[in-house]
């Protein structure tokens, strides 16, 4: 047995799971892989599981099982495909698993990891904004570590002194603010997914850059530090910090405020989760607090960004008010990105979509995948014209 920790990335295609194998390919001393699961990027996937010596490559799509097939003949890489084989994947022996898929998608393969124990990498913020209750308590059950990945969340747990819970006053989320941070609602009427992908300080996927834009990525990163860190909805603060330098802030009861600085470069955070409870080194640009010179902040403006407002809503509302919340953005998202809507459609969708579908209690994980897709459906009915 090498000494070596076994790692699986969950999303490995995507901008976390790219940065990802970028940190485990520098360090073979420390790191062998698993599995690398990707939806459909055969091409990228194959050279992933090449390089890394992947023990398995798994694609979503079923219909590219051929492909990735051919890509890997010869190399003694297993492949397989279909949603069930991403599960599989998540469940085969890996100390370490970044859940990197993006969307509720990623719930079931981050469960599967979370009940056989592992040390998770949570990338994934939907899998906690739809069933966090849930989750934690599976986390709980089966003696798994939840490690955030998300810049702010990661910051927080940094600076988060867990025996002192209930001296922790706040904690401060900071949010860039995002490519229309100074732009008008009218302006933004008519904003094109190329503009609202343009993200000022981060490189991301297209849906995390459009929910940046439309700051619904604060409404589900809210939702996810009151699962992750056991805050209620109103000791949780939102500041706009637009050079993204301080991801995120500990406020204590005697004054002191604690906070984690770094540049804007998600393989920080990301060596944390892969590194922990070591630190290990990250190819991230060195902080430069002189040439930065100036860091600002303002308060969030709850009129362009109605989001804020219908996050907090949802995680006070409980139940599967969230799990509602998430899928409508996740489909009126994916219509702006189609071109089908607005930009400003897509917090009308979710609020219709929120106040439309009865919510209910979340007793499994079943209820929460039946809610998203009474939310999905209720909202692509209203996208069709249809309400
Ligand atoms: P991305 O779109 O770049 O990548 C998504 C990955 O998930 C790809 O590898 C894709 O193949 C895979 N995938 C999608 N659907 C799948 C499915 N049904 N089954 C299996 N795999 C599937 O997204 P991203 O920007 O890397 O974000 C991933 C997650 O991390 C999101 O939840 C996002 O909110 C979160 N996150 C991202 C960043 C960032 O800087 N990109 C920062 C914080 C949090
Ligand atoms: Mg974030």
């Amino acid at each position: 047995m090498s000494g070596r920790k076994g790692v699986t990335i969950l999303g490995s295609t995507g901008s976390i799971g790219c940065n990802t194998v970028d940190l485990v390919e520098r360090r073979p001393d420390l790191y062998r892989v698993e599995a690398l699961v990707a939806n459909s990027r055969v091409d990228i996937l194959a050279e992933q599981a090449r390089k890394l010596k992947a023990r398995l490559a798994v694609v979503a799509d079923e219909g590219a099982y051929g492909a990735l097939k051919a890509a890997l003949t010869g190399t003694g890489i297993e492949v397989a495909a279909g949603p069930g084989a991403v599960v599989a994947a998540a469940e085969r022996p890996a100390e370490w698993v970044m859940a990197a898929i993006v969307g509720a998608a990623g719930l079931a393969p981050t469960l599967a990891a979370v009940r056989r124990g592992a040390v998770v990498g949570l990338a994934n913020k939907e899998c906690l904004v739809c069933a966090g209750q849930l989750m934690m308590a599976e986390v709980e059950k089966h003696g798994a570590t939840l490690l955030p990945v998300d810049s702010e969340h990661s910051a927080i747990f940094q600076v988060f002194e867990a025996d002192q819970h209930d001296k922790i006053e706040k904690i401060i989320l900071t949010a860039s603010g995002g490519p229309f941070r100074t732009k008008s609602r009218e302006f933004m009427a008519d904003v094109t997914p190329e503009q609202a992908v343009a993200h000022p300080n981060w490189s991301m996927g297209a849906k995390i850059s459009v929910d940046s834009a439309s700051m619904f990525n604060k409404g589900l990163e809210l939702i996810e530090a009151h699962h992750l860190f056991n805050m209620p909805e109103d000791r949780i603060d939102i500041v706009v910090h637009p050079q993204s330098v301080i991801h995120s802030l500990v406020a204590y009861v005697d004054g002191s405020v604690l906070a984690q600085l770094g540049s804007p470069d998600m393989r920080t955070p990301i060596a944390y989760a892969l590194g922990w409870p070591n630190r290990i080194e990250a190819p991230a640009p060195k902080l430069d607090l002189a040439a930065i010179a100036t860091l600002t902040f303002e308060a969030p403006d709850p009129v362009r960004f109605p989001s804020l407002r219908l996050a907090r809503e949802a995680l006070r509302a409980g139940g599967s008010a969230a799990a509602v919340l998430n899928a409508a953005n996740e489909v009126a998202v994916a219509a702006f990105l189609g071109r089908r809507i607005g930009f400003l459609d897509i917090a009308s969708i979710v609020e219709r979509t929120v106040a439309g579908v009865a919510h209910c209690a979340l007793t499994c994980i079943d209820d929460v995948m039946a809610q998203d897709a009474e939310a999905r459906r209720f909202a692509s009915t209203i996208i069709d014209g249809g309400r």
